[in-house]
C-alpha cells in the first residue's frame, strides 16, 4: 500500500554526461501544497517535466497512486492526462477560442463529450473570472487572464494534481496577484500541487511544505515558517539572503 499520492524515489536525470538530478526523495499527499525553490540551473524545471514524463528519468522510481510511472511497460498518456501542468509561457493553441483551448483536450482524448465538455467549461472560466471571454481569442487577452485561461485549460481534464513551473514569471507586476489568488482558491479547495515559484509571499502563506532545491539536490525542506524564518544550511541562508 501506497500512501502519497506521489512518491520520488532515487531520482536522477542526465543530460548526456551532465547530471541535472543527483537522486530526489519526495513524497507528496493527497491536498498538500507544495513550493519548491532554488537558483536559476538547479534543476526544478526537469523535476517537473521528469514528474510529468516529458523527461524520462535516468534512474530512480516516480510513483503516482502506488504506480511507478518512470516503468516502461507503463502508458505515458493515461499518466500525463492526471496531472495538470502550467508553464511560464502560456502555450494557448493561437487559433482557437478561450472555450475551444478548453475543451480540446477532454473531447479528444473521450473523457467526455462535447457538451460536457463545454459545460465543465463554462464552469471553469467562471472559477477563473473569465466567463465572459468564453468567445476571445488568446491574443486578445493580457498576460493574466491568458494564464488564468492556461491554469482552467488544465483543470478541464480533472488532473489528481497541479504542477506550476513559475507560472507567474512572464508577467507584468500588476498581473502577477490574479494568478496567483486563483492558485491560492486551488490550494483551498484542497488539490494537490507543486509549484516551482519566486513569490516568497505567495510560498509563506500558501505552502504547507517548501523545498529548497539547488545544483539538482534537496538542500533542505520544511514548513514555510521554518524554512524561511530560520533556515539549517549555509546554501538555503545565502539563496534566501538574495531573494527575501
Ligand atoms: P531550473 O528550472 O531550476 O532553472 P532546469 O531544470 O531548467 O533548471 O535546468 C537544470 C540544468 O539542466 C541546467 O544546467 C540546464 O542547462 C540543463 N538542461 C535543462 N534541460 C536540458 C536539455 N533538454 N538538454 C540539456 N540540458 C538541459
Ligand atoms: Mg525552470
Amino acid at each position: 500500500m501506497n500512501e502519497y499520492l506521489i512518491e520520488i524515489k532515487n531520482l536522477h536525470k542526465y543530460f548526456g554526461k551532465t547530471e541535472v538530478l543527483k537522486g530526489l526523495d519526495i513524497q507528496i499527499q493527497k491536498g498538500e501544497v507544495v513550493v519548491m525553490i532554488g537558483p536559476s540551473g538547479s534543476g526544478k524545471s526537469t523535476f517537473l517535466r521528469t514528474m510529468n514524463l516529458l523527461e524520462k528519468p535516468t534512474k530512480g522510481e516516480v510513483y503516482f497512486e502506488g504506480t511507478n510511472i518512470a516503468d516502461k511497460s507503463v502508458d505515458v498518456f493515461k499518466h500525463r492526462e492526471k496531472m495538470g501542468m502550467v508553464f511560464q509561457q502560456f502555450n494557448l493553441f493561437p487559433n482557437m477560442t478561450v472555450l475551444e483551448n478548453l475543451s480540446l483536450a477532454p473531447v479528444k482524448t473521450g473523457k467526455m463529450d462535447k457538451t460536457q465538455a463545454v459545460e465543465k467549461a463554462t464552469q471553469l472560466l467562471e472559477r477563473v473570472g473569465l466567463a465572459d471571454k468564453a468567445q476571445a481569442y488568446p491574443q486578445s487577452l493580457s498576460g493574466g487572464q491568458q494564464q488564468r485561461v492556461a491554469i482552467a485549460r488544465a483543470l478541464a481534464m480533472n488532473p489528481e494534481v497541479m504542477l506550476f513551473d513559475e507560472p507567474t514569471s512572464a508577467l507584468d507586476p500588476e498581473m502577477v496577484g490574479e494568478v496567483l489568488n486563483v492558485m491560492q482558491e486551488l490550494a483551498k479547495e484542497g488539490m494537490t500541487m507543486v509549484i516551482v515559484t519566486h513569490e516568497m509571499g505567495f510560498a509563506k502563506n500558501v505552502a504547507d511544505r517548501v523545498l529548497f532545491m539547488a545544483d539538482g539536490v534537496i538542500v533542505e525542506e520544511g514548513k514555510p515558517i521554518d524554512l524561511f524564518e530560520n533556515p539549517q544550511e549555509k546554501r538555503t541562508q545565502e539563496f534566501l539572503a538574495k531573494v527575501l
